[in-house]
């Protein structure tokens, strides 16, 4: 019976695997490993005394999350606050070859080392002994933020290390999950160094992460025994170009990104990321995702093309890096009306306003949910027209009943 609520978070499923309850707890007491089904989840020697677990249930993303109002008027309200919005692309064109979509993301981190602004970058690549997995790694130079770039579906916990990170004192910019980066901003209010130190919290926008038994599943599809991979990637080299597997005898494997993702590892999408009402960042600087071209109804194609980056710019800072990224020649954006996100980001929009559905069924059934801030949920709902909430409700009651979720 869970007696705190970081331990009421972890036993309803609710975790999100950000990495900042072990952050805050300390290596001796938590630490982030797979578990069950192949997810990050904290493991615990001990709970939290009830300090820690007083600042775990502000700002852990499986308990609370905020939010942030303001800066609307740019485009539907389900985006977040908006400064700009643009499309954008690495101007190095190796980079934007090699990145997810366009290499707007690493092109801007790029210009954070360079300009002195950062000393290193904290985010995920690709783990060294199983590549299909993540690692953190603190990233100084332009090499090891190619070497990082891409998209890696496979869970990451980025802020594990966060408070070693404050404790040393360098300025530094942290790339995560909008789960990620809503908590991060969350814990802000609770260390100080975090806003002395982070000089920027950038954020990509997140469909949800599967777990490692969906990578592993993946592997098995693309005929990849795991032990003979020594690189993989989950797409990147063209946009959105495929998942390569690397094996010890020099052959490959490959597959294309709409089998892997509609056919494999959407199907191993953690439980929390299905009543995520903020995949799409709304506490970073900036954000970046993909700018998909659309067909004659409007949905995105995805096919093969030059690389595109969607760029929403939200704080003054996310504007200021941005323009400074671009001044100094390594991004190139183009501005974008915010109207067409809604055809670049259906899944998105879909996801924010049907969370309320879902809580609502999640609450009748007695579980613990995720406590949402700042925004109206019920606004974002009323958006989705009675049916299709009334659809989601039953058919997520009807999941929860059978212990289906
Ligand atoms: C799990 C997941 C879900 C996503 N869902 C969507 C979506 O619904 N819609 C959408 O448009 N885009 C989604 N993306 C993001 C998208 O694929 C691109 O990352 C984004 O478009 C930026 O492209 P880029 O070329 O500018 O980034 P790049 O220059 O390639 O940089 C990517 C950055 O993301 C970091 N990163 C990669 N994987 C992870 C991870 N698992 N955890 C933490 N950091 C990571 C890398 O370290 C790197 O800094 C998702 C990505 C991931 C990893
Ligand atoms: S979401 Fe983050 S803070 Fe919350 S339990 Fe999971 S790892 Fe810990
Ligand atoms: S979908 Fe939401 S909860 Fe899930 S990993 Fe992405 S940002 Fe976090």
């Amino acid at each position: 019976m869970a007696s705190t609520r970081l331990e009421t978070v972890i036993e309803a499923g609710l975790c999100s695997g950000c990495g900042l309850c072990a952050a805050i707890m300390g290596p001796e007491r938590a630490t982030m490993d797979l578990a069950g089904a192949g997810y990050l989840r904290p493991q615990l020697a001990g709970p939290p005394t009830p300090e820690q677990d007083a600042v775990i249930a502000e700002v852990c993303p499986g308990s609370q999350v905020m939010l942030p109002q303001g800066g609307d008027g740019l485009g539907a309200p389900e985006w977040g606050p908006l400064l700009a919005v643009a499309t954008g692309h690495a101007v190095d064109d190796g980079l934007r070859r090699q990145a997810s979509s366009g290499g707007a993301l690493s092109a801007t981190l790029n210009h954070l080392l360079s300009s002195g602004q950062a000393e290193f970058i904290l985010q995920v690549t690709a783990s060294d002994g199983q590549p299909w997995l993540n690692q953190i790694v603190r990233s100084s130079s332009p090499g090891d933020v190619r070497q990082a770039s891409g998209s890696r579906y496979a869970p990451s916990a980025p802020l594990e290390p966060i408070v070693r990170c404050l404790a040393e004192g360098r300025r530094f910019a942290v790339v995560g999950k909008p789960c990620d980066i809503a908590a991060l901003r969350a814990y802000a209010r609770h260390d100080s160094r975090v806003d002395e130190l982070v000089v920027a919290m950038i954020a990509f926008m997140c469909g949800g992460v599967p777990s490692e038994t969906g990578v592993r599943q993946l592997l098995k599809r693309m005929d990849a025994e795991p032990s003979q991979v020594t690189a993989f990637r989950f797409r990147g080299d063209g946009w959105p170009g495929m998942v390569r597997a690397t094996l010890a005898d020099g052959t490959g494997r490959t597959m294309s990104y709409h089998d892997s993702w509609g056919g494999v590892l959407s199907k191993h999408v953690q439980l929390r990321c299905k009543i995520c009402a903020d995949g799409v960042g709304m506490s970073a600087d900036l954000v970046f995702a993909d700018a998909w071209y659309g067909d004659a109804a409007g949905y995105p194609l995805f096919e093969e093309a030059e690389g595109r980056s969607l760029v929403l710019v939200r704080t003054e800072k996310g504007k200021a890096l941005a323009a400074a990224a671009e001044a100094a020649g390594q991004l190139a954006t183009h501005p974008l009306p915010a109207a067409e996100i809604d055809a670049m980001q259906p899944y998105q929009l879909r996801r924010t306003r049907l969370t309320l559905s879902r809580l609502l069924a999640m609450r009748a059934t007695g579980r613990p949910t995720v406590r949402y801030k700042g925004r109206s949920l019920a606004a974002f709902a009323a958006a989705a027209g009675l049916m299709a909430n009334v659809r989601s409700f039953a058919g997520t009651l009807s999941r929860a009943v059978r212990n289906r979720l």
